[in-house]
């Protein structure tokens, strides 16, 4: 359209060039002619003129010559009447020579008046000449002839003469540029006339010939813009896009077929209706700001994204583009085009979702629950009373998630936040800060008094058991709580006290709250802190490993070890396990640290091997943490231990408790395999505390079952427990398992154990863990022993052992080296 638009300014240009040349052909001959005859006419008039002036001089020379032949006559023969033709040519000659002098041009004006000067003064001497004549005196009339008259008409006749022979050359220049031009004319006209003629006929055929063509451009671009018009309305018809035309009020004109099928709206639904009451009541506002602003250029276009009502009273968002054409005669409104975003935002809230709340539970996440916590610290700031931050860590989760699954382990997550949800006002915030880490920010607490009520109503909560995939889970939560009042309180330190004050609360001894106070900052740095010396312990070479026998019910002679790691911390004394395990789990410390302590243990066996070369050999158990048990290269690892310390497989024991093998069934199985296939024994250790599905039992190439302390310190007193182990030993019994109970204190539990078929007993009864040189010392004696808190241990020489039904007394660990030695 733009290019055929060009096209016809040209020609409408070409067109112009045509007339403007034909105006001025037409225009310019006349001209020509005019002033052809113009110069015609002033040519003859001087001719004219010269001619005239011709004549008058000539006129002046036949006076001349009269006077002369009269002044002769007049010697010869005097009279009246030639004296009177004398004076009549004299007067004859001066008239001539005034009229010769009124037309004079170019001739000397001054010079006329001289010879007409001259001519008086011969005048005067010829009177004076023919009075003398009259007289006869004829001397004086030769006298003044000769002296005055001769002198004066000599000088009037030589100039009359050559005056007039000039004037009558002129007269004759005059004609001759008269008849040239004459000529000239003649045959210029003609050429002059066809030539206008051609040129008058060449911008004639332009002009027809460019009119013609702007008629055809004006054709083609009428036809190309109904063209573009049905292509328009064929595009607007099918266009996805809804199209409307407003007035400047609002009210739509025209809505485009498109309306039907994205919001509903059937033929002319929208007609005279209002676009702006369609919009959005938050957005209706934003929307007539716009058509104000639109309204007042023409040609602008202006956009906005809003939601739109369907027919069906949905909220629609759309991308509005409202464009000022009520000038444009076609249209005279505005257009409202609008283009469906509703999936855009979708996504958006879908980012915003992920970027913000957390994918599991649909909690708010961390980044979101610092936003709120900063803008409530700012509200808290204005006004008066205080935030509190709840920082709550479920107690036992991680063993519900090790012990029956991820999938129970999330759904318990989930319920757990939809409970938390439950226990605070609508304003306030409950997020999950990851893994079993939950965040409360309460809002505008009349005094720090306040959050404690809120901790209560969490554990009460909590009571409640979750029934889950079947079973009655029971979880309590650790609470830290930490109360800011001060606009400046920073979200940070408000959240890291809460953390510590949870700490304490785990310290505690869990499923209770702790309100933060400054000394509990210690707490977080000593954790820290020890994270730190964890570190190191390996390198500098901290790490202890001690060893606990095992020994059979009915013989009392070690067969086994179980190798338990402690800490020998520089200031801090002998380490337990259980304070540092948990911490080198978390960390990722435990792989380096538990390949260590399976190197060790594996080292000091084979030592053993050497030095008690007994039948069957000493085996010793280590433990295998989950974390461990997730290596890629685990078995790679342990079969390189067992090489390079020249340990038999046979003699190596893994025990892993419940917990990891729930984590991943089917990998844990695989691993197990190829465990067992290296030679390795296995064993299930803890027995009773996770939630273990006995059936899965069945599927694992296990070789020992350990049964729990917390069971067998019961046995005594308690029916359950003792039920509990009678039965996990016939089901041990079942699946061909060999059993071992752990935390054997009394005589009076190994009596009982051994009478139930138990197969292996541990425990402070037998001997406490001993480091390798007192181990050795046991090993020597071959018998097993109590030992004191001094670490003294006692030994029982195998031939004095009566078997576990009698308690036999202890001799010092010293005496029974004595008597091995
Ligand atoms: P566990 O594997 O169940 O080890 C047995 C724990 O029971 C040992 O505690 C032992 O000292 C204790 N015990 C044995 N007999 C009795 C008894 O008659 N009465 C009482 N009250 N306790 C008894 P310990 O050495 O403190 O180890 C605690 C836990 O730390 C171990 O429990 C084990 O889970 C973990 N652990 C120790 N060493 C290692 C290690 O090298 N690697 C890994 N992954 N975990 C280890
Ligand atoms: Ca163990
Ligand atoms: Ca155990």
């Amino acid at each position: 359209m733009a290019g055929l638009r060009c096209r016809a300014r040209q020609k409408q240009g070409g067109v112009r060039l045509a007339l403007s040349g034909l105006i001025l052909v037409l225009v310019g001959l006349p001209g020509l002619a005019l002033w052809g005859a113009v110069t015609m006419f002033q040519s003859g008039q001087e001719v004219d003129h010269a001619s005239r002036l011709s004549d008058a001089l000539q006129e002046a020379r036949h006076a001349v010559v009269t006077e002369e032949s009269l002044e002769r006559k007049y010697r010869l023969e005097p009279g009246p009447e030639i004296r009177a033709s004398h004076r009549a040519a004299g007067a004859q000659m001066v008239a001539a020579l005034a009229k010769a002098r009124s037309l004079a041009t170019d001739m000397d004006v001054a010079m006329a008046d001289d010879v007409l000067a001259r001519h008086v003064l011969y005048l005067g001497a010829i009177d004076r000449m023919f009075d003398a004549v009259d007289a006869g005196d004829t001397a004086a009339a030769t006298a003044i002839d000769q002296s005055e008259v001769d002198p004066a008409f000599d000088y009037v006749e030589e100039q009359v003469l050559v005056v007039a022979e000039q004037s009558r050359a002129r007269a004759l220049q005059h004609l001759d540029a008269f008849s040239t031009l004459q000529t000239r004319v003649v045959f210029a006209t003609p050429i002059v006339f066809a030539l206008g003629l051609g040129l008058v006929m060449f911008f004639g055929l332009m002009l027809v010939s460019y009119q013609k063509q702007v008629r055809r451009a004006a054709e083609r671009e009428a036809a190309a813009s109904i063209r573009s018009e049905r292509r328009f309305r064929s595009l607007i018809q099918s266009a996805a896009d809804v199209v409307l035309i407003c007035q400047p009020t609002g009210a739509v004109t025209y809505q485009s077929p498109a309306a039907e099928a994205a919001w509903g709206y059937e033929g002319d639904a929208l007609i005279g209706q209002s676009l702006i009451e369609m919009i959005h009541p938050e957005e209706q506002v934003a929307a007539l700001d716009l058509l104000e602003q639109v309204r007042e250029t023409p040609g602008g276009t202006r956009e906005i994204e809003l939601r739109l009502r369907d027919r069906a009273g949905a909220w629609r968002y759309v991308e509005l583009i409202l464009t000022n054409l009520l000038h444009e005669p076609a249209i005279e409104g505005v257009v409202a085009t609008t283009h469906g975003i509703d999936e855009r935002k979708a996504f958006e809230r879908q980012l915003t979702q992920q970027a913000f709340y957390d994918s599991l539970t649909g909690l708010p996440n961390r980044a979101l629950f610092r936003d709120r916590l900063d803008r409530a610290l700012v509200r808290t700031g204005r006004r008066r009373g205080a935030v509190a931050v709840l920082f709550l860590d479920l107690d036992n989760f991680k063993l519900v998630n090790d012990s029956l699954g991820h999938q129970v382990g999330d759904q318990l997550l989930v319920e757990v936040a939809r409970r938390l949800q439950t226990c605070v006002r609508s304003a306030d915030t409950v997020a999950r800060l990851g893994g079993d880490e939950f965040v409360l920010l309460l809002e505008s607490l009349s005094s720090e008094a306040d959050a404690g009520p809120v901790a209560d109503g969490i554990a009460a909560m909590l009571a409640t058991p979750f029934r889950l995939d079947g079973r009655e889970i029971v979880v309590t939560a650790s609470i830290g709580i930490a109360v800011g009042d001060a606009g400046a309180e920073l979200a940070d330190s408000l959240l890291r006290n809460a953390d510590a004050a949870m700490y304490r609360a785990k310290a505690r001894g869990k499923g209770c709250h702790a309100v933060f106070e400054p000394s509990m900052q210690t707490d977080t740095l000593a954790r820290l802190e020890l994270e730190a010396e964890l570190r190191q312990a390996l390198e500098r070479n901290e790490l202890r490993v001690h060893y606990q026998p095992i020994v059979p019910l009915q013989s009392g002679r070690i067969t086994d070890v179980e190798a338990l790691v402690r800490w020998q911390h520089p200031t801090r004394g002998l380490v337990p396990p259980i304070d540092f395990i948990p911490l080198a789990e978390e960390t990722g410390l435990i792989v380096p640290l538990g390949l260590w302590v399976l190197e060790q243990a594996c080292l000091q066996t084979a030592a053993w091997h050497r030095e008690f070369p007994t039948a069957p050999p000493l085996v010793v158990s280590v433990n295998l943490s989950p974390r461990q048990f997730q290596m890629p290269d685990l078995v790679e690892e342990v079969s390189r231990v067992l090489a390079i310390t020249g340990l038999p497989a046979a003699c190596l024991k893994l025990e892993i408790t419940e917990g990891v093998i729930m984590r991943d069934v089917e990998a844990t199985i695989a691993t197990l395999w190829r465990l067992r296939t290296l030679g390795i024994q296995l064993a299930i250790d803890d027995f009773g505390t996770g939630y273990s599905s006995l059936a899965y039992l069945r599927r694992l190439p296990l070789d020992v079952l350990k049964i729990d302390r917390s069971f067998i310190m019961g046995i005594g007193e308690n029916a359950e427990d003792k039920a509990i182990v009678q039965a996990i030993l016939s089901l041990a019994k079942s699946l061909g398992l060999s059993v071992t109970a752990e935390g054997i204190e009394t005589a009076e539990q190994a009596t009982m154990l051994s009478g139930w078929q138990c197969d292996r007993g541990q425990g402070y009864y037998f001997a406490r863990p001993l480091d390798a040189e007192k181990t050795t010392v046991l090993l020597r004696a071959g018998c097993c022993g109590t030992a004191d808190g001094d670490g003294l241990v006692s030994v029982l020489p195998v031939s004095e052992w009566p078997g576990p039904a009698a308690h036999v007394d202890a001799v010092r660990v010293g005496e029974a080296c004595e008597a091995a030695v």
